[in-house]
């Protein structure tokens, strides 16, 4: 499932030169990307990077300053939030207190004049896709959160909206219970195959449900592709440092004939990384490096060439897996993360141990800047 990568799919949803300022200041800086149908898209970003501006756009609560979003071929700017095909689920819920499961998912249906026979079959496929059905009677207090959560998404889907937008869904639930809903979430999402746009503040939870994940900071999204694009070939520092854990090395940029090396500072051997980019020699850059793609070792490992010695300064022990902060004599610190696959009796490096780091040639990304 990869429509982005399909000339001849047709994008839901397109942002054409979207800007929106509120008074002087710029919330959305000149966007232009699609959608796709079924697409299940990720909002993710730091505080404040526009990520609400931009659902509230969708969702009709604000205008774009310049430019134009357009649904399913048609320009969204005449068209009022109730009459758009497009629904938001907010993270408060917003039941109503005084109606039962069953009247809240109808709410809508009700509202829109349906006929009764309809609406009875629309809301109990509703209870039987969100797994509801013996709560129907009860009110919104006298269920869980999970399923008040639940409710709300049904109530959501009740109209069949071409796009849902989420904010924040699960973040009222706790962890546990956060992790089932995500998987809950993309079944359903895929049972429907409505197109869902999601906001979250949580990196491992936009990496799990999306099929893309677009980082955002100031007002623009800086990547959007799929997670393992966005883990693993991250086009920037900020969204190699933004997800997950990494090693960002300054360097320059030369060329090896067979990709590319960096040559860091003094005292440290070039290190070879890939690059999708072209690079001039002599150019500014940086690698960035996935501390689960480094090796630990006491001895010099024989087959690899990005080898560094160095010595441990910290160590965060995490169960399965252990993260070491390594200090190179010339300043620069590379984490490196080993799975804990042994029982304590085999527990590997301490603090103060001089060792050997080294990666593969792939293992690590050059980048610009
Ligand atoms: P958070 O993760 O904290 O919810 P966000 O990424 O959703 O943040 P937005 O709510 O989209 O961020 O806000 C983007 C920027 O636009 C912020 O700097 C915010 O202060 C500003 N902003 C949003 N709405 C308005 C408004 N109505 N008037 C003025 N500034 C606004």
């Amino acid at each position: 499932f990869e429509p982005w990568n399909d000339p001849k799919a047709k994008p839901l949803i397109q942002f054409k030169g979207v800007t929106k300022r509120f008074g002087d200041f710029t919330a959305i800086d000149n966007q232009t990307f699609d959608i796709y149908e079924r697409e299940f898209f990720a909002l993710l970003g730091p505080s404040g990077c526009g990520k609400t501006t931009m659902m509230r756009m969708l969702a009709g609560f604000e205008k774009p300053t310049e430019g134009k979003i357009i649904l399913a071929g048609q320009d969204l700017a005449p068209i009022p939030p109730n009459k758009r095909s497009v629904n938001m689920m907010f993270q408060s819920y917003a039941l109503f207190p005084h109606l039962s499961v069953w009247e809240n998912i109808a709410f809508g249906l009700k509202r829109d004049g349906k006929p009764k026979d309809e609406i009875a079959a629309r809301v109990d496929e509703m209870l039987k896709l969100t797994r509801l059905q013996q709560f129907a009677k009860r009110k919104p207090h006298q269920i869980s959160g999970g399923q008040r959560q639940r409710v709300a998404l049904a109530r959501s889907l009740a109209k069949a909206p071409k796009l849902l937008l989420l904010d924040e869904p699960l973040g009222a639930l706790d962890a546990k219970l956060r992790q089932a809903t995500q998987f809950e979430l993309m079944d359903i999402q895929e049972k429907t195959g409505t197109t869902f746009v999601i906001v979250t503040h949580d990196q491992e939870e936009a990496m799990t449900v999306a099929s893309r994940v677009a980082v955002m900071d100031n007002g623009r999204i800086i990547q959007a592709d799929t997670p393992a694009r966005i883990y693993e070939l991250p086009n920037s520092v900020y969204v190699a440092d933004f997800i997950g854990e990494v090693t960002i090395i300054p360097g320059t940029a030369r060329k090896s004939g067979e990709g590319y090396e960096i040559a860091y500072a003094e005292g440290m051997k070039p290190l070879y990384a890939e690059t999708e980019t072209a690079f001039d020699n002599g150019e500014t850059c940086h690698i960035a490096l996935r501390p689960e793609k480094v090796a630990i070792s006491a001895e010099q490992p024989a087959d690899r060439r990005n080898a560094v010695q160095g010595k441990i300064i910290d160590i965060a022990y995490l169960g399965n897996l252990s993260t070491y902060h390594v200090a190179l004599p010339n300043g620069q610190m590379i984490k490196a993360q080993t799975a804990n696959t042994r029982r304590l009796s085999r527990r590997g490096f301490t603090w103060e141990d001089t060792v050997w780091l080294s990666w593969t040639d792939t293992a690590a990304v050059l980048l610009k800047g």
